[in-house]
């Protein structure tokens, strides 16, 4: 039953937790995932249109002959087409001529220089019909904005799961009350459940004595009322572990023992048809089986984490056969690198989406390949 944490990981997506769905407002979506693919309903922009304040031409007519002859605004339908030698007064967001092929900025004046990639075409960021975001993605700002954007006032998420939380130990008192000798205080219940208002689950707090027939009765009531029970403490060789005793000996176990370390001990099984995950009592296992198992199977890792790649300057103790989670402090940031991946027009909030920085360029200073420039990382 002593598992490998890809195998832990892989026997908990057995079980998937996030599977009754809701549909809400974007208002109510923040940091909530996805539960299908969404589509484009209209194309994004749905129609040409002016990215600058200025005048709408066709490439081919001498600058010197230009006369304006009407103004476009934003809001406004689309025009007719541009006679030869007609220039049209057009305002940002506003529907280019379908015949116009370029653009003059208002700063270059009438006769100035042709743009023609001023013009935003329709469809250029995304087509109506295509698939803007995948089912599984969480719902940060830029992509509620995105899912706006194509037309979507109402969105399919996983719906929260109810998570109960039941802290083992005789020895454990609350914070706040006299410490008597012998005794700690609990600080897993407040660890857990604050851990699983960031992973978007609802969480209620239990305690057990270490007493057998409390704890079972705990765990019926429990299955009854949530999606997942998280224990804490009683799962490794004590004589009061009595998570680990129920669950071999009266509910269903799929692994003890994970090849970790900390968090070597939990234990996985079902309890009358709801799952339970049986955490050490350590606080920091607690963590960090936590952050390994419980965040990639009901959450998403972005919220809680993002993979980077230090060179360390302490060294470093393993053990054999298990994954060691040291505890590190990261000192410098050197040697991230940057790339850009789609049209970056200001219209194109998908491009805040693909992407997660933004670059500061000083002013009269383009980024060369390989030079050193200041950009903001985004948490969103
Ligand atoms: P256990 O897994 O029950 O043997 O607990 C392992 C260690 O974690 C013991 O030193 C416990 O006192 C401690 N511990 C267990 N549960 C908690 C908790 N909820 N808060 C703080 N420490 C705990
Ligand atoms: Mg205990």
């Amino acid at each position: 039953m002593n598992v490998s944490i890809d195998r832990a990981l892989e026997i908990l997506s057995n079980f998937p937790i996030l599977s009754n769905t809701e549909v809400i407002g974007l208002n109510k979506a923040y940091k909530r995932i996805l539960s299908e693919d969404m589509n484009a309903l209209v194309d994004s922009p749905p129609f040409d249109n002016s990215s600058i304040d200025g005048w709408a031409i066709l490439s081919t007519d001498n600058p010197n002959d230009r006369q304006e002859v009407e103004s476009i605004f934003a809001g406004d339908t689309i025009p007719r087409p541009l006679q030869p030698g007609e220039a049209f007064r057009i305002m940002t967001g506003a529907p280019t001529p379908p015949n116009a092929d370029a653009l003059v900025m208002v700063e270059d004046g009438l006769h100035g220089v042709a743009r023609k990639n001023f013009i935003r075409r329709k469809g250029e960021n995304i087509s109506k019909g295509m698939v803007a975001l995948e089912k599984n993605t969480m719902l940060t700002s830029a992509p509620l904005a995105l899912l706006a954007t194509i037309g979507h006032s109402q969105v399919p998420v996983y719906s929260r799961p109810k998570v109960s939380i039941i802290s083992t130990g005789d020895e454990l008192v609350k914070p706040g009350s006299r410490l008597e000798p012998g005794q700690i205080y609990e600080s897993n219940s407040i660890l857990l459940s604050s851990l699983l208002q960031k992973a978007g689950a609802i969480s209620t707090n239990f305690k057990s004595s270490d007493n057998i027939d409390s704890l079972r009765e705990l765990f019926d009531q429990c299955a009854e009322s949530s999606d997942l029970i998280l224990t804490s403490g009683g799962v490794s060789m004590g004589d009061h572990d009595f998570v680990r005793r129920l669950l071999i000996e009266e509910g269903e176990p799929y692994f003890w023992k994970i090849k970790m370390r900390p968090g070597g001990p939990p234990i996985f099984g079902m309890w009358k048809g709801t799952p339970i995950l049986g955490l050490p009592g350590n606080p920091v296992s607690s963590h960090v089986v936590f952050l390994t198992l419980v965040v990639p199977w009901l959450s998403n890792p972005r919220l809680f984490y993002k993979k980077i790649q230090v060179r360390l300057k302490t060294e470093l103790k393993g053990a054999p056969e298990k994954t060691v989670f040291r505890r590190l402090k990261i000192h410098s940031t050197d040697e991230l690198t940057a790339t850009t991946h789609t049209h970056q027009g200001s219209g194109n909030i998908n491009s805040m989406v693909v992407h997660d920085a933004l670059s500061i360029l000083p002013p009269n200073t383009s980024g060369e390949v390989g030079d050193i420039i200041d950009a903001l990382w985004l948490i969103d």
